[in-house]
């Protein structure tokens, strides 16, 4: 999440490379109003997700799920994430991490609203989960990381691949094989700002404005325009958030990515 005063600028250089729209994802009590707040400040460029990030799995409390369960009626409110696992950094305890989960899931099935779902060696555990609810999910692996035949069973349950900045590093050649096997209709081109720059901003804060570089590298991956890509990606960001054709609001482009 970018300090305050920073987002017009992020997303008036975001509109300037013709990303118009981008969807913000929670991570937790702490950040939870002032996602809410953006979607409510910027309701024709922003929308928001609500939820808790596997980091903060521990502090969902009886509290925290309340205040969660009021934000779906909030403006701009199109999704719970971001939620998951992660058992690289095992912030919170793989327990807490798999209740989190399954409470988020139930609650967007309940909801009738995708989700955004984060994975960091924790695939097994999470398949499981989203096979539990095979049909009825729907959502993005967003940055997925895994290989082919993850991928190929990301969609088998339904659920839409979101690749980032990673796919333009050097040594990431994994990514690439992986998004190579991948259906174009069924990725969404994403920053996972302010993390994961892509090249040649690798290193330093990454923002929307950044996105046509993930869509050009996946362009030549896939050996069609960067134009195809990014109108792919508009559409299914579309069609899974549920989101008309009258955002953004501002003009012709592509609404994608987080902020
Ligand atoms: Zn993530």
């Amino acid at each position: 999440m970018f300090p305050r005063h920073e987002v017009p600028g992020v997303l008036d250089r975001a509109a300037s490379a013709g990303v118009l729209g981008v969807l913000v994802p929670a991570t937790g009590g702490e950040d939870l109003d002032t996602t809410l707040g953006l979607a409510a400040d910027y309701p024709d460029r922003v929308l928001a997700a609500t939820g808790v990030h596997p980091h903060e799995a521990a502090s969902l409390d009886a509290g925290l799920k309340k205040r969660i369960e009021q934000s779906l009626n909030r403006d701009g409110v199109v999704a719970v994430g971001e939620i998951g696992l992660d058992y690289h950094y095992m912030n919170s305890p793989r327990e807490d991490q798999l209740d989190a989960l399954g409470w988020h899931l139930d609650l967007a099935l309940e909801a009738d609203l995708p989700v955004v779902l984060h994975n960091r060696e924790s695939w097994a555990d999470l398949e499981g989960m989203l096979a539990e609810r095979r049909g009825r999910l729907r959502g993005v692996c967003h940055s997925f990381a895994e290989g082919p035949g993850e991928a190929r069973r990301v969609l088998e349950l339904g659920l839409w691949i979101g690749i980032s900045g990673m796919v333009t590093f050097k040594a990431a050649d994994n990514i690439r094989e992986m998004v190579a096997a991948l259906d174009p209709g069924r990725v969404l081109v994403e920053t996972d700002s302010p993390f994961l720059a892509p090249v040649p901003h690798r290193g330093r804060q990454n923002e929307p404005a950044y996105i046509p570089l993930v869509g050009r590298r996946l362009a030549e991956e896939w050996k069609k325009t960067a134009e195809d890509v990014a109108s792919n990606s508009s559409a299914g960001f579309r069609e899974l958030f549920g989101v008309s054709e009258d955002w953004p609001a501002l003009s012709k482009g592509s609404p994608a990515g987080s902020l």
